[in-house]
Formats: structure tokens, C-alpha cells, sequence
């Protein structure tokens, strides 16, 4: 009997200290700081890694699909968890040395360290997750991103805060969530006369010793620079934005701008005295030149003015409206819709092919340019109204306005739901849904999907290589009934 307990006590011990060995924390156990093991899954719609730490999602900036990495855990919500890499205990064979010097640093990018092939994949995967999580949707008609044979130097745009740092004038970005400025000269996603531009700029002012602006003291001129390439003209927009009206040295800046950079048609100041995070202030002042960019895309031209939004990588941009033109598949007899449509582009691209062109755009000034635009385009056949989409549609709809054709391109927080009932209402044969945010996406096709369409198509385009952007254009076809 005594030997059987001493047995059993054994057991007991033995087991216990398997028990012991087995009991691993489970997520809820965890706490900040602990580090943890996790195998990467995929790329999360911001660029970083994601994997699972006893069943709840861990994310991981800078850890790439297929990894193995050690995390060091920063937050912690009821359904995931944010960890900061520590270690790769095994590298992805498509993980590589980010190209540019100050990736780290500047927060522009997220995705130097992964192959541009590799890149594409994982975006196409980022769109297929965010239909399987929103409409249970497996079978995606999910068609080959396209992307760019040279991914560099697309940007065609550039807007630099300048600071002066031990005396010298430096422009760059705020580091994200601090204070620091990153001088990004020689930017690789920028297009190099955008860089030529900004530096010539830079020495100039420094030399002039314009006054920088202090945003503490509130103190100084010089705010930003901001340089803008035509793409098809050559031509380069330069915008100083100051906080004050004044602008010293402006006929010797002017001059020597010019005698450096022959290629600038506009130099601008635009006026920016408030204490905001929007780059460009309401005044505009030509200080030499045109006042307008000229640029065309296709067949279709552009006058920007120094705060006219227009689209960064126009290479991508024309592959991007190529596939909404695909997807409208119109015969000249349509009516197209084009809500959130900015400065016209996407109805212009489309006007040649359609009986009329609707626009909508809450913004005034960008429905004024998608006007001029037209004009300069000769798409006689275009207007454009300012409004919000979810009032002008539902109207139109109840005067028994029928659109064949419904494009949307909203803002990354998708479309409003009173539009989405409208498009529901105002039964196109088709609808385009453009999208650069592939969660809201998603959600918003499901309410379509729900409301009697079907996804014919899903095309992804990669506008910003090396950030963890993707763009959509998304095929939707009402169900005959
Ligand atoms: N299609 C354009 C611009 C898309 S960006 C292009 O390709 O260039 C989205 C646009 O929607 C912005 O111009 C924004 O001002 C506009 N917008 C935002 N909310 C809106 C609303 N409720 N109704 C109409 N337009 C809106």
C-alpha cells in the first residue's frame, strides 16, 4: 500500500510538472513588454506583418510573410495585439536592404524591405483578405495587379516642411508622431526634377538667408516648399508657402530660381499664416510665370493651379483609369455617373465613349477645374455639380434621372451609405467602384452585393509602390431581374 501511494505521489509530481511545462500564457496572460515568437501570415492593409499569438492577431511593423520573428509587445486590445520587432529568426527569402538611406526613419514607405515583386503579391493578398473578411467571398474574381516596370522616381509631386538644423536649411518630412524633420533630399520615389527642384530651392534660400518659420515661437516666413512636375510638359511648379505676406529677398529669389532651374514656369507664394496641419493656405500669389501646370494624361488635358489636387503617379493613374474604362465597357448611348469626382478626371476619361457625363464633388474649386477641363479636352458632353453624391443621386434618381453607368471613387473611408442605397435605387447596369482603401471597399461591396449586384471583377493597381497603398477597380453588374 505504502509503495502504491509512494507510486502514486510520484505520478502526481511527474504530472505536475508536465502541467506546469504545458502551461504556456494564453493571450490574455500576456503583458506589455513580454516578448513573444510569432510566424508571420501576411501583410495587414498598413504594411505590417501579421501573425497569431494564441489565436489573437498580433501586428508587427517591419516583419514580412513567412517569417519567424521576436516581437516585443507594445498594446494590447481585447482582439489583437501590437508588437515591435526585436529579432528575424527566420528571413524571408524576398525581405531586402531598404534602397533608401532614410526609410527607417521617415515613415514615407513601408515596404523598401521587401522585394518589388514580392510587394505586388502581397498587396493582391491584402485585397483578397479584406473581401474573404467582409463577404465571406473565396472565389474572388481578384484579376493580376498591375504594377510598374520601374518602380522609382514616379512621385510627381513633393510638399517639404523646412526647418534649419546647426545652420543649414534642410527640407524634409516630420518623422510620424515626432517632431523631427528627415531630410529626404534625393527622395527615390520622387521624380528627380521634383528632387532637382527642391534642392536648388533649399541652397537658394539659404544663401538668400530667407527666414525660416518657427512654428514654437511663431516666428519666420518659410513654411514648406512644394515642386510639381508635368509629366507629359516638362514643366515645374514652385510654390513657396510662408506665413507672412512678406517674403524677403523675393526679386533675388525669383532671379536666381530662375538662372538655376530652367525648366520652373511658375513661381508661386502661397500665404499660410494659421497654426494647422493643411499644408497651403487660401491666398495664392504668382510671383513669376504661368499660372497654371499644364499636363495631360491620354487625351485628356489638365490646368493646375498651385493647390489643384492631382493624382501623384500618373504613369499608374492612366493604367488605373484604362481599367475603369474596361469595366464601363460603354458604346457611346450611356449616361455615366461619376460621383466624388474631383477635378473631372475619371468622367473625362470616359466622355469620348458616353452620351453624357455627369460629375458630382462636394468640393467647389475642384469642380471649377473639372469644368476647365473639360473644356480644354473638348468633352462637350461633361458637367459637373457641386454637391454631396448622396443628396445630388437620390435626387436625380427621383426625377427620373436613369444612369447606365455609376463610377465612384470616394475618399478612403469609403462611400456613404445613403449613396450606396441610392445606386441600389438608381439600378445601373454597371458600377465602377474605385477605392484606395480595399477594407472599406469590401464593406461597401457587400451592401452592393446584398442589394442585387454581383462582383464581375476586382483589378488592383499599384499607384505608390513601396508604401502599403493599393488601389481597386472593382466590376460590379446588376442582376437581371
Ligand atoms: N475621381 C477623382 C478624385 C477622387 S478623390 C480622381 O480620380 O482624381 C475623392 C473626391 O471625393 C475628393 O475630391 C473629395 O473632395 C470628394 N468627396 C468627398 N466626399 C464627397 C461627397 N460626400 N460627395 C461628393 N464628393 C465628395
Amino acid at each position: 500500500m505504502k509503495e502504491r501511494s509512494h507510486l502514486y505521489a510520484e505520478m502526481n509530481k511527474e504530472r505536475s510538472k508536465i502541467m506546469a511545462k504545458s502551461k504556456l500564457p494564453t493571450a490574455e496572460d500576456i503583458r506589455i513588454g513580454d516578448r513573444i515568437v510569432v510566424t508571420i501570415k501576411r501583410l495587414g492593409i498598413n504594411g505590417e506583418g501579421v501573425g497569431y499569438y494564441r489565436k489573437k492577431a498580433v501586428f508587427i511593423p517591419g516583419a514580412l510573410p513567412d517569417e519567424v520573428v521576436k516581437a516585443k509587445v507594445t498594446r494590447i486590445e481585447p482582439s489583437y495585439i501590437h508588437a515591435a520587432l526585436v529579432d528575424v529568426e527566420k528571413t524571408s527569402p524576398d525581405r531586402q536592404k531598404p534602397p533608401c538611406p532614410v526609410y527607417e526613419q521617415c515613415g514615407g514607405c513601408q515596404l523598401q524591405h521587401l522585394a518589388y515583386p514580392a510587394q505586388l503579391r502581397a498587396k493582391e493578398d491584402i485585397v483578397r483578405e479584406a473581401f474573404r473578411r467582409y463577404t465571406g467571398l473565396d472565389d474572388l474574381p481578384l484579376k493580376p495587379i498591375l504594377g510598374m516596370d520601374d518602380p522609382w522616381g514616379y512621385r510627381n509631386k513633393a510638399q517639404l516642411q523646412v526647418g534649419v538644423r546647426e545652420g543649414r536649411v534642410v527640407t524634409g518630412l516630420y518623422s510620424p508622431g515626432s517632431h523631427k524633420l528627415v531630410d529626404i533630399s534625393g527622395c527615390p520615389i520622387q521624380h528627380p526634377g521634383v528632387n532637382e527642384t527642391i534642392d536648388a530651392a533649399r541652397a537658394v534660400v539659404e544663401e538668400l538667408r530667407i527666414p525660416i518659420y518657427r512654428e514654437k515661437q511663431r516666428e519666420g516666413c518659410l513654411r514648406t516648399i512644394v515642386a510639381r512636375v508635368g509629366r507629359a510638359s516638362g514643366e515645374v511648379q514652385l510654390t513657396f508657402i510662408t506665413a507672412t505676406r512678406e517674403l524677403p529677398h523675393r526679386a533675388e529669389l525669383i532671379s536666381r530660381i530662375r538662372k538655376r532651374l530652367p525648366k520652373v514656369t511658375t513661381i508661386a507664394q502661397n500665404i499660410n499664416s494659421a497654426d494647422t496641419p493643411l499644408i497651403f493656405g487660401e491666398k495664392t500669389i504668382i510671383l513669376w510665370g504661368k499660372e497654371r501646370l499644364d499636363e495631360s494624361l491620354g487625351q485628356v488635358q489638365f490646368s493646375l493651379s498651385p493647390r489643384a489636387f492631382f493624382q501623384l503617379n500618373p504613369e499608374q493613374t492612366v493604367k488605373l483609369y484604362n481599367a475603369v474604362r474596361d469595366a464601363a465597357a460603354l458604346t457611346g448611348e450611356e449616361l455615366v455617373v461619376d460621383a466624388y469626382c474631383g477635378t473631372g478626371t475619371i468622367g473625362l476619361w470616359l466622355a469620348p465613349q458616353a452620351r453624357e457625363v455627369r460629375g458630382v464633388e462636394i468640393i467647389p474649386e475642384a469642380t471649377l477645374d473639372a469644368r476647365r477641363n473639360a473644356a480644354l479636352s473638348g468633352a462637350d458632353n461633361a458637367r459637373f455639380y457641386v454637391g454631396q453624391a448622396e443628396r445630388l443621386l437620390p435626387e436625380w434618381v427621383r426625377q427620373g434621372v436613369r444612369p447606365d453607368v455609376i463610377v465612384v471613387d470616394p475618399p478612403r473611408t469609403g462611400c456613404d451609405r445613403k449613396l450606396l442605397q441610392a445606386v441600389i435605387q438608381a439600378r445601373p447596369q454597371r458600377l465602377v467602384y474605385v477605392s484606395c482603401n480595399p477594407s472599406t471597399l469590401a464593406k461597401d461591396c457587400k451592401v452592393l452585393l446584398d442589394g442585387g449586384f454581383r462582383l464581375a471583377s476586382v483589378q488592383p493597381v499599384d499607384m505608390f509602390p513601396h508604401t502599403s497603398h493599393v488601389e481597386c477597380c472593382s466590376l460590379l453588374i446588376r442582376n437581371e431581374k
